[in-house]
């Protein structure tokens, strides 16, 4: 599939910005459909006076690190760092333990 540079409104300042292919991409391989209703210098203002809302390049994303489950040594994935001495269990034990306490 093609993407060929566009050139757009911006929704707030009503200047003309590109929605260049490479964004284009970029905005498809996240999902997007729509295209950008603002240039990139209001993004960046929107974003920074309030985070998320209107929302296409924002999308919170947990970071996940490696880790061994110790109850059953499954390799599992869990969104805190896990700490030295401190036993992590994978999502089947860990939901295990906590129901039989
Ligand atoms: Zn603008
Ligand atoms: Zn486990």
């Amino acid at each position: 599939m093609g993407f060929e540079e566009r050139t757009l409104q911006c929704l707030e300042c009503g200047v003309d910005f590109v929605f260049s292919a490479e964004e284009q991409e970029l905005f498809a391989s996240r999902g997007y459909t729509n295209d950008p209703k603002r240039c990139p210098s209001c993004r960046q203002a929107r974003k920074a006076q309030r985070y998320g809302n209107d929302g296409y390049d924002y999308r919170p994303r947990r970071q996940m690190f490696q880790a061994v489950c110790a109850q059953c040594g499954k390799d599992c994935e869990v969104p805190f760092q896990p700490r030295e001495g401190r036993p992590v269990y994978c999502s089947d034990c860990y939901n295990a333990i906590r129901t039989n306490r």
